[in-house]
């Protein structure tokens, strides 16, 4: 539901859908012109198409538990890799980086890439990688962590870096700070 969609958007449908479909089980038995009626008002129709279709799927060949592995996810409906990420760290607290828009940017900039190319972002997903924590709880909070601070300190336009646990470590911070040094006159 949240993809492409905002929360407090979200919030309106999401409870109710849970009280018509309470397990992958009673989703996948429902036929699909109820689940499209249960999604009605919410847009990007396919997602409900495609959870429909996972939640017959996670029944028939998962015995109705939905997988840990991220590569057994990404063969259900409608999951791509960062689904998959997101479902095995939060869901399953194990080792797993979701890279949203908003982390992207953070490690972008930890790492002095501003604009990476798609050789950049190969790079910056192994050096994110190594610094993911070993234990699948120590991974969650670590992601957590990335999100909130993209999303409320590392923000797209006016980074607030005075404020940022991370700015001793950050390269951007260490660059704009030399440019603002060779930009002084010389007394
Ligand atoms: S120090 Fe600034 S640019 Fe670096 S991660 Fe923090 S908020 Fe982002």
């Amino acid at each position: 539901m949240l993809q492409q969609t905002q929360v407090s958007r979200v919030l309106q449908y999401y409870d109710p859908f849970l009280r018509r479909y309470p397990s992958i089980e009673a989703l996948a038995r429902a036929r699909p012109t109820a689940v499209r009626e249960a999604w009605d008002g919410l847009g990007y129709y396919q997602r409900a198409q495609n959870l429909h279709r996972l939640a017959q799927a996670v029944v028939k060949r998962h015995d109705g538990r939905v997988p840990q592995d991220p590569k057994a996810l990404m063969e259900l409906p409608g999951v791509g890799p960062y689904t998959a990420a997101a479902v095995t760290t939060f869901a399953y607290e194990r080792r797993a980086l979701p890279v949203d828009t908003n982390v992207a940017r953070v490690l972008a900039r930890a790492f002095g890439m501003a604009k990476p190319d798609s050789a950049g972002r190969r790079r910056l997903a192994r050096l994110a990688r190594r610094l993911l924590p070993r234990a699948g709880k120590a991974t969650w909070a670590f992601n957590q962590a990335l999100m909130d601070l993209g999303a409320t300190v590392c923000v797209a336009r006016k980074p607030r870096c005075p404020e940022c646990p991370v700015r001793g470590e950050c390269r951007f911070v260490r660059q704009r700070l030399l440019r603002t040094v060779s930009l002084r006159p010389t007394p």
